[in-house]
């Protein structure tokens, strides 16, 4: 078969590597100028490793990105370092992201709170029914059996940042269950960052005959009955496949393809998912002496953003020339005004973040900043959301969908890329 994929990102990179090794030819169609999506990320010429646009690491537990790169032979490449995830109390950062940690925060005392916020935590890590969580809201569930107090300081900041004040009451139990349950304290990356990895792997399905195309945007995919075929156009004019596998957002999926019927489309548009703006810093000293690396910031004690993240206290900033690599972020609706500031705007109004955490932080630290915005970064999973995810397999004869969106109930990241455009390569390949 001739198969095109639609987004060299982590899925269709994955969906690639299985089809093309069983045999058939796959054409990649990428609109950016490298390879990764999400996870890509750039390089200033003095740095060794590059820097992931929006932060990105591996959790231990991320067994199908784990399983893919021990496939390819390349696990020696992986670090699991362990670096430190902060949370506020009282004006002080507290180490928050093992059991024994949580335990010693001083924010929830140590009567009752701690006993709820103990045997929580400690059911959603042991039970693996997470369906019947999935008709309760985070919040509705979270203040019964942890209670208000517990919920509002440990759990609500989160929720807030993630899916903001529009969704943060709205989205479901099972995606916070999800959430505890991959999380693991070391936090893993691959030696040269993401890129490295997405690089090399592109190089591989160059052996195995696949072909990427760079810079070249589909506009539209279309049925030809006849034929039984589908053509993919691009600026670059139109081909035909035997099947077409769609990695983009399922807005986008729509767009691509209007022959979808009405009902598929109607269900690609109402799904709901929030967009990320990321600001990367090069700075000339630690922020951070701690050596913290992640510190959650609540909104409601007037932060800016959700994260402030120093990725040079996770991996060394020898591998940057030096250079001291922070991120602050968040996601967001698209209308929201921070996709439209500058740079030098937006860290105008970040700035108070980097000053609460070092007061010794001057402006003339900074030696570069780099602004991401993406309107796609986290779907929104609502009450009830197992029956509103579209299926792989489109009813448009041939063509095949692979997104973050259907990805659930665990929280998108690479290792569900990998995982659901393998999962599409197997239903594929099932066809033929
Ligand atoms: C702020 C943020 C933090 C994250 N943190 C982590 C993390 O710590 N760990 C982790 O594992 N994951 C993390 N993720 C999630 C991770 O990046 C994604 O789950 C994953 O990269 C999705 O891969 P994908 O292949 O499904 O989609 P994408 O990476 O979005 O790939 C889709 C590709 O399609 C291309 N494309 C779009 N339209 C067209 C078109 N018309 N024609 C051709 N090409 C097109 C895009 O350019 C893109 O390359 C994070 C994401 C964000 C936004």
């Amino acid at each position: 078969m001739r198969i095109a994929i639609i987004g060299a990102g982590f899925g269709g990179l994955a969906a690639a590597y299985d089809l093309s090794q069983a045999g058939h030819k796959v054409v990649i169609y990428e609109a950016a100028e490298s390879v990764g999506g999400l996870a890509g990320g750039f390089k200033e010429p003095h740095w060794e490793w590059s820097v992931e646009k929006f932060y990105h690491h591996w959790f231990a537990s991320d067994k199908h990105m784990l399983g893919l790169i021990r496939e390819l032979g390349w696990q020696g490449d992986v670090i699991f370092p362990r670096p430190y995830t902060v949370l506020l109390h009282n004006g002080k950062w507290y180490p928050f992201d093992s059991i024994l940690k949580a335990l010693l925060f001083p924010g929830l005392g140590f009567g009752l709170d701690k006993i709820r916020f103990g045997l929580v935590g400690l059911y959603l890590r042991l039970t693996n029914h997470w369906k019947p969580l999935e008709k309760f809201t985070v919040d509705e569930w979270m203040r019964r059996w942890a209670g208000s107090r517990v919920y509002e300081m440990m759990w609500e900041p989160l929720v807030v940042g993630k899916f903001g004040e529009t969704y943060a009451r709205q989205v479901n139990m099972a995606w916070m269950w999800a959430r505890l349950k991959a999380r693991t304290t070391r936090l893993g990356t691959f030696k040269g960052g993401f890129q490295a990895f997405a690089d090399r792997f592109a190089a591989h399905l160059g052996t195995l005959g696949v072909e990427i195309r760079l810079r070249v945007q589909v506009e539209s995919i279309k049925r030809e009955q006849a034929a039984g075929s589908l053509t993919v156009t691009s600026q670059g004019g139109s081909e035909t496949f035997d099947q077409v596998l769609v990695t983009t957002s399922p807005a986008l999926l729509a767009r691509l393809c209007p022959d979808l019927p009405p009902d598929y489309l109607k269900g690609l548009l109402e799904l709901k998912s929030m967009g990320a703006v990321v600001m990367v810093l090069s700075l000339k000293h630690q922020l951070s002496e701690q050596g913290y690396y992640w510190f959650n910031l609540p909104k409601s004690a007037g932060f800016p953003c959700l994260a402030l993240v120093e990725h040079t206290n996770y991996v060394s900033p020898a591998y940057f020339g030096g250079d001291h690599i922070v991120y602050a972020g968040d996601y967001l609706e698209p209308e929201h005004e921070y996709f439209r500031l500058s740079p030098e705007e937006l860290f105008e109004r970040f700035l108070p973040a980097f000053e609460r955490i070092n007061p010794k932080f001057k402006r003339d630290w900074v030696k570069k900043i780099w602004l991401f915005k993406t309107a796609y970064a986290q779907p929104v999973p609502l009450v009830g959301h197992s029956k509103n995810i579209p299926d792989i397999q489109t009813p448009v004869q041939g063509l095949y969908f692979a997104s973050m969106s259907q990805v659930y109930p665990w929280d998108r990241g690479t290792n569900f890329a990998v995982e659901i455009g393998r999962r599409a390569a197997r239903q594929m390949l099932a066809q033929k």
